[in-house]
């Protein structure tokens, strides 16, 4: 579905991404873990096309997807929820949902969207006219990933939706994430959390400072007595 080759992005002299090339399958839920300042979030915003790479290549779904405006990426059936959320905070439940629904035009097409959402997220729906600043953190991720599953994307990006959340949340949040990928939607999950990334995803890899050093799936890549010790805090 897609498919990442040599891939090289510089901000300024900081080369932030080293060449590096993953796949992923329809399906999957596929996850990035790394420390810090690994390259992650950068790897998600060049598919997303907001950063753009200087060398290399993105395919999605068989078409030339590098370096062309996120837009256009959206509508070709990409989505993320960044990190931090990010949801406008003086606006409504229902409106930032509305938002995530941009580049569709037919009417019974947005309202099975929100139905979809709703379902999933029961609290936005008790909560659709209430602003998004003045919803807890767990409510805000839900709303941020409500809001990129209005577009009905294949492929969801998801960055450290766990951030910041309390454990019975972090458990809430990726239960969700397994449901929606069960109803069909493939997942690219970023995750500081990396054992929960590795228990849910089927295949992960692991990128350090700027390069993929290790990738398999997930539960060789958790057995594995380096991503243990980096990783895992297991020694
Ligand atoms: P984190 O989990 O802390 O967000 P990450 O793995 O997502 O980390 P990135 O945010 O992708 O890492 O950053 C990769 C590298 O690129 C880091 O060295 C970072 O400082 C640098 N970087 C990221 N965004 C910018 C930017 N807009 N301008 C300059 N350097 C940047």
């Amino acid at each position: 579905m897609l498919k990442i080759s040599g891939l090289n992005v510089f901000y300024g002299h900081i080369h932030a991404l080293k060449g590096i090339s993953m796949e992923i399958k329809q399906g999957e839920i596929v996850s990035l873990i790394g420390s810090n300042g690994a390259g992650k979030s950068t790897t998600l915003g060049s598919i997303a096309g907001l950063v753009p790479s200087q060398s290399g290549s993105i395919t999605f779904l068989g078409k030339d997807i590098t370096n062309i405006p996120p837009h256009s990426i959206v509508k070709l059936g990409t989505s993320l929820s960044p990190e931090g959320r990010e949801v406008f905070p003086a606006l409504t439940v229902q409106e930032n949902l509305r938002l995530g629904a941009y580049i569709k035009k037919d009417k019974a097409k947005i309202s099975e969207s929100f139905e979809r959402v709703y379902s999933l997220f029961p609290r936005l729906k008790e909560r659709t006219k209430q602003t998004a600043g003045t919803l807890s953190g767990g409510e805000q991720q839900m709303l941020a990933i409500g809001r990129a599953l209005m577009s009905e994307p294949q492929l969801l990006m998801l960055d450290e939706p766990s951030l910041g959340l309390a454990p019975n949340l972090v458990l809430m949040i990726f239960e969700l994430i397994e449901s929606i990928n069960r109803q069909g939607t493939t997942i690219l999950l970023i995750e500081q959390n990396a054992s929960m990334a590795l228990s849910i995803s089927h295949r992960a890899y692991v990128l350090e400072t700027g390069s993929i050093s290790m990738a398999g799936n997930s539960k060789d890549l958790a057995d594995d007595p380096r991503v243990k010790k980096a990783y895992l805090g297991i020694r």
